[in-house]
């Protein structure tokens, strides 16, 4: 289980009713050097996990929880120790992003969106609404909204 130190409500599976909280700091992405290069354009930071490389990796690293200091600004990343890591497709690179998606939206509602909807990264594309990965980034938003609160 991902190691989050402070107790969350139940994660909603409707991007509807979710501010966009896989297009948030510490989202995992699996990306090409273009896609890199398309989400850093804008002022995005990502920090490497694991470069990509011509062959495809069964065991790449896979980073699933996070503790932060707000006084110093440390951030600390675990693995699931039973599943510590998830295949990479060749060409792909894995990446945490550091920031807030820059390329994210507000509506007139306060609703955020992407506002590169039909040219998003493939990671985006594939992003399972609903599924574990989706639930995770969602703990760690009310985490740090609470943390920051
Ligand atoms: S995929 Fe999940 S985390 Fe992303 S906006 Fe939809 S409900 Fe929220
Ligand atoms: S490119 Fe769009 S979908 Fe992908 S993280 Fe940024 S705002 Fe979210």
């Amino acid at each position: 289980m991902p190691r989050i130190p402070i107790p969350l409500s139940e994660p909603v599976d409707d991007c509807n009713e979710c501010q966009a909280a896989c297009c948030r700091a510490n989202e995992i992405f699996d990306l090409t050097f273009q896609e890199v290069a398309f989400m850093t354009r804008v002022g995005n930071k990502l920090l490497k996990v694991v470069l990509p490389s011509p062959k495809p990796r069964r065991d790449a690293p896979y980073p699933r929880g996070l503790e932060w200091d707000t006084d110093t600004g440390m951030r600390t990343y675990y693995v699931d120790p039973e599943r510590p890591t998830e295949p990479l497709s060749a060409n792909f690179g894995r990446y945490v992003l550091l920031n807030d998606c820059k390329y994210l939206e507000t509506d007139q509602d306060g609703w955020e969106h992407c506002g590169v909807y039909e040219e998003r990264p493939g990671a985006c594309q594939q992003f399972e609404e609903g599924g574990d990965k989706c639930h995770l980034m969602q703990q760690i938003q009310q985490a740090r909204a609470i943390d920051e609160a």
